[in-house]
């Protein structure tokens, strides 16, 4: 990576640099597509945001190099506690900290500002992206054929410069120029709740549950987690009449706290920073003009009772990074990239429905709704398969589109996500694919087959009885799919061969 050294035309432009766009430009480098970053500060942003992402997102993490790092820097979270005004257990959704089906933890607790400075040191790796700080893009036009032309100014300079881009992703968060630039407004989803979020920092041992806590009454619902060796985050729901400023200091904080720390001294805890923040759920009405995309918080907005704002963003990113590369290399029709808004938007929807669900669940109702709950909730581990949903970390598929075939009325593995098993070598799936298209086939292949499937730049993986990739086929009732560079299944099919002449020719990925 370098610093401050913009050319006049590069293939992509990325406006932001948050973990969206840096994982963004780091797939996009990973493909050799050479980009330039504009963020309009100097560093990172400082406050503690996300603190949870499930391991379909850790997954995407590895693909940028990041496994070891991110799990050195996270910790498992062990499940759900509904809690009532009292703190009693109304009920508990366990969930054991082993590796899940995609290779890591399902839930994992950690700092967004920690995650943000891994992914920026880890682009070092790659000269062709630059990321230039201080760097505020100010319009957008698409009036010649081909380009989209970016002005920006250095903000340390006062200086204002133009750059030519193929394309554009616009990865500039919640009040996204990019969006207003392309016409794009956001769809209200009818939720708007103000929160007020802590963060502290302790060495004593608060011994609480180690798994989310929602606290669930109409009067101040309440979320607690631990998600460091010595952090923990609180968000309390704010009344009508409050706001952060009523609890800058410990003492009007601590009663809101204490049902956590108990007996601890109030000197033991610091406080690292109380804030205010409106959660919205929120969905742009397109997320593509032409050559410029929306991804991440520039695309949609959901309340974070679920843990998935910036895992979506990230799940952008994965989506657009592999399409957009084969676009500029030519192994792919500039229409496939229209899958990305057919793809990514339901999905992100399903998300935000859930997450609002949970926050109703938590807050509706008053007195009623503390019945209701009492009554109900201690019953919800009877209603057949209710744990395995709220435990399950498992995204819905991916819509029908060019890139994700599959009847319109038969549920199929298509676009699904392809587990991340262990083959017969040791290696993990994705080690193996390494950001290649992949065939998965249920029968041995011939030495044909597989000569010619790999001569094509794909990988090719035969799934023994008794494995894991053989079950999930068995599952699924396929012979065999194609499995898409971001892990999705493509298609499903009964030849190798006839699959892999269907697919583009591909180089793989470093
Ligand atoms: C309290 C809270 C808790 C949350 N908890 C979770 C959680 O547990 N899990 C989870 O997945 N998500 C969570 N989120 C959501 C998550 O923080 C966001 O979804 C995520 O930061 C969005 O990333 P982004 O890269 O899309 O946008 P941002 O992080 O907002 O980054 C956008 C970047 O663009 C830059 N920019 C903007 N305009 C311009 C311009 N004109 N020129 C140049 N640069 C520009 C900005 O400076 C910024 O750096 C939470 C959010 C909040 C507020």
């Amino acid at each position: 990576m370098s610093d401050h050294r913009e050319p006049d035309a590069v293939p992509v432009v990325i406006i932001g640099a948050g973990p969206t766009s840096l994982t963004a430009a780091t797939l996009l480098a990973r493909s050799g597509v050479t980009c330039l970053v504009l963020e309009r500060w100097e560093s990172i942003h400082p406050q503690p945001r996300a603190v949870h992402l499930d391991d379909e997102v850790h997954r995407i993490l590895a693909r940028l190099g990041l496994s070891e790092k991110f799990a050195a820097i996270s910790r498992p979270a062990c499940g759900l506690r509904l809690v009532d005004r009292r703190m009693r257990v109304l009920a508990e959704f366990r969930r054991g900290t082993a590796i899940g089906r995609n290779g890591y933890p399902e839930a994992n607790m950690f700092d967004q500002p920690e995650l943000e400075a891994l992914l920026r040191a880890n682009l070092h790796r790659h000269p062709t992206v630059t990321l230039r700080g201080n760097a505020e893009v100010t319009a957008l036009r698409q009036d010649r054929p081909g380009q989209v032309s970016i002005d920006f100014t250095d903000r340390s300079t006062g200086e204002h410069h133009r750059v030519l881009a193929d394309y554009v992703l616009g990865c500039d968060g919640a009040n996204s120029l990019t969006r207003a630039a392309i016409g794009a407004a956001m769809l209200d989803l009818r939720f708007a709740q103000r929160w007020l979020v802590v963060d502290v920092a302790t060495d004593a041992d608060l011994a609480a549950w180690e798994g989310v806590h929602q606290v669930c009454d109409p009067h101040r619902a309440a979320t607690y987690m631990r998600i460091g060796r010595t952090r923990y985050r609180w968000e309390f729901r704010l009344r009508h009449d409050e706001s952060a400023a009523d609890f800058q200091a410990m003492d009007r904080l601590h009663p809101l706290l204490s049902p956590w720390p108990r007996d601890i001294p109030v000197e033991e805890l610091r406080l690292l920073r109380v804030a205010e923040y409106t959660f919205r759920a929120q969905v742009a009405d397109r997320w593509r003009d032409r050559r410029i995309f929306l991804l991440g918080d520039a695309a949609h907005l959901t309340p974070p009772f679920i843990g998935q704002g910036m895992g979506a963003g990230l799940r952008d990113a994965a989506n657009l990074a592999w399409k957009l590369a084969g676009v500029l290399d030519g192994s792919l029709p500039e229409r496939m990239l229209d899958t990305y808004e057919t793809e990514r938007k339901p999905h992100v929807r399903a998300l935000i429905r859930m997450a609002k669900l949970v926050g109703t669940a938590m807050t509706r109702g008053g007195e009623l709704g503390n019945l209701v709950r009492a009554v109900l909730a201690p019953r919800l581990h009877l209603m057949p398969g209710f744990k395995q949903r709220i435990l399950s970390s498992q995204t819905p598929a991916l819509r029908r589109s060019g890139l994700v075939v599959r009847p319109r009325l038969r549920r199929t593995l298509a676009g699904r996500l392809c587990p991340n098993a262990i083959l017969d070598d040791g290696k993990r799936f994705d080690d193996v694919a390494a950001g290649r298209f992949a065939i998965v086939t249920f029968t041995e292949p011939s030495t044909t087959q597989r000569v010619e499937v790999e001569r094509r730049g794909t990988a090719l993986i035969a799934a023994r009885p008794g494995s894991e990739l053989h079950r999930w086929l068995r599952k699924g009732r396929a012979h065999a799919v194609i499995v898409r560079p971001d892990g999705t299944v493509l298609r499903t099919g009964c030849d190798p061969l006839a699959l892999s002449a269907s697919l583009p020719r591909t180089s793989a990925a470093d």
